[in-house]
């Protein structure tokens, strides 16, 4: 270009701002005028509210004290000292960075110490540690399966498994929430019109704290010839009567699911995610999976951490047992509260649906001020009418904790239904 005007000059006039500036960006403004929204009623935002320290049954914000409901930290193993130990042990060994992919340059023992001690876990032949629990959907889902493919999730799947569906090419459809016979009816219809079918599942879902019937599925998937999947983020460790998850709780053959996916950001304290399976899909993914080919190897630190809080979970089975006591003590004494705990089933997460999300975010806030931390989920993460705030049990929670947790609860509810003005036009 030698000077002058430039010859496109005309075409780009027309160009709305909303197309390349992120001030103007639609999607944008919609999360701006939420934030505004909240200021308007006088309401702290809620997101990233910065933590002082680490985290289990109870969290400090601004040096204030609170019982914590809001962290995935089911056994206490993320600040556990042996589980931060092994971290800093493996930081001096091997370096805060592996530097490399791990095909390349990135191996260290330690990636393979982690891999053995998962499948044995999960009781099957092999395992892949990857960077994070989403990124190991995206690029696992997104490999399997392309076009002229099908993936048949539930409807309530995370969003790591839609867009790793989304990703691969295949036509991906969702089946209604836990219902093995509309989708055996689905794969009756309609299996023959594709060539691999991955169906997804998932061990406990994340905003229910519900779960599947594995045995059905593990019936359909062989019946019609799919691969079944099963994402453990929220059961491994929590489910079965050791922690080893949905199967041992069934207690069926872990080698009858052909995928388990978990994550080590929950029970295990960590960071990362792997599959878990055949030693020839484990091997197929580590050489072929984008996201864990062109990426780098997991940092020692975090695979020595998921290894060590392995360790702790068999060797302090309490753990699980009073995760497992907390879990039906919470939702029993929730619902004599006459709190509306949804479909949540013994397990570590129980929504209680408010089905309002302002009504929802001021609850939260008047349990903050009470002590509490809980999180509200509300619209679009959930629709308008199940607004709710998400309770995650740990180990760690007291019976007191959580009797004086519902009570508060129970008050702020009354209190609200009680009141005949608009509490939300005056900032409650
Ligand atoms: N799958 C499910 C069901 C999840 O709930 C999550 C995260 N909450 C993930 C995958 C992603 O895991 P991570 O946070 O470890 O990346």
């Amino acid at each position: 270009y030698l000077g002058g005007e430039p010859r496109s000059q005309a075409i780009a006039d027309d160009v709305p701002a909303e197309m390349y500036s992120f001030s103007a960006l639609p999607e944008y403004r919609q999360v701006k005028q939420t934030s505004d929204e909240l200021e308007a009623l006088g309401m702290p935002n809620p997101y990233f509210q910065s933590h002082d320290k680490a985290t289990g049954n109870m969290t400090t914000i601004n040096g204030v004290e609170l019982v914590n409901f809001a962290g995935y930290n089911y056994l206490g193993l993320a600040q556990h000292p042996r589980v931060c130990e092994a971290a800093k042990q493996a930081i001096d060994q091997y370096g805060a960075s592996v530097s490399a992919s791990r095909l390349v340059s990135g191996e260290r023992p330690i990636h393979a110490e982690l891999e053995q001690a998962i499948a044995d876990w999960v009781g099957v032949d092999a395992a892949v540690a990857m960077l994070g629990g989403h990124a190991t959907n995206e690029t696992t889902i997104g490999h399997l399966v392309r076009t002229g493919d099908l993936v048949l999730h539930d409807s309530l799947a995370h969003n790591s498994i839609i867009q790793g569906a989304s990703l691969s090419g295949a036509r991906r459809r969702p089946f209604p929430h836990n219902d093995w016979e509309e989708l055996d009816q689905i794969l009756h219809d309609i299996r023959r019109d594709y060539r691999r079918v991955l169906i997804v599942t998932e061990g406990v879902f994340g905003m229910e704290g519900d779960f599947p019937d594995l045995p059905r599925f593990i019936e359909i998937k062989k019946r019609h010839k799919a691969w079944l999947m099963v994402d453990e983020a929220h059961s491994i460790g929590t489910m079965g009567a050791t922690g080893r998850g949905i199967a041992e709780h069934f207690k069926v053959a872990p080698g009858d699911v052909d995928i388990w996916m978990g994550t080590l950001s929950k029970a295990l304290g960590s960071c990362g995610g792997y599959i878990a399976g055949s030693a020839d899909l484990v091997e197929y993914l580590k050489y072929t999976a984008p996201g864990f080919v062109f990426s780098v190897g997991m940092p020692p630190s975090s695979a020595a951490a998921a290894l060590e809080a392995l360790k702790i979970i068999d060797e302090e089975p309490q753990r699980v047992t009073s995760l497992h006591r907390n879990a039906e003590v919470f939702l029993r004494i929730a619902r004599q509260a006459g709190l509306d705990t949804g479909r949540s089933r013994q397990t570590p997460i129980v929504p209680v649906i408010l089905g309002d999300s302002m009504m929802t975010m001021f609850v939260a806030q008047r349990m903050l001020l009470q002590g509490i931390n809980v999180r509200p989920i509300i619209y679009p993460a959930v629709d308008e009418s199940a607004a709710r705030l998400r309770f995650f049990i740990n180990s760690e929670h007291t019976e007191a904790q959580i009797r004086s947790t519902i009570n508060i609860l129970r008050q702020l509810c009354e209190d609200i239904r009680s009141e005949d003005s608009d509490f939300l036009s005056n900032g409650g």
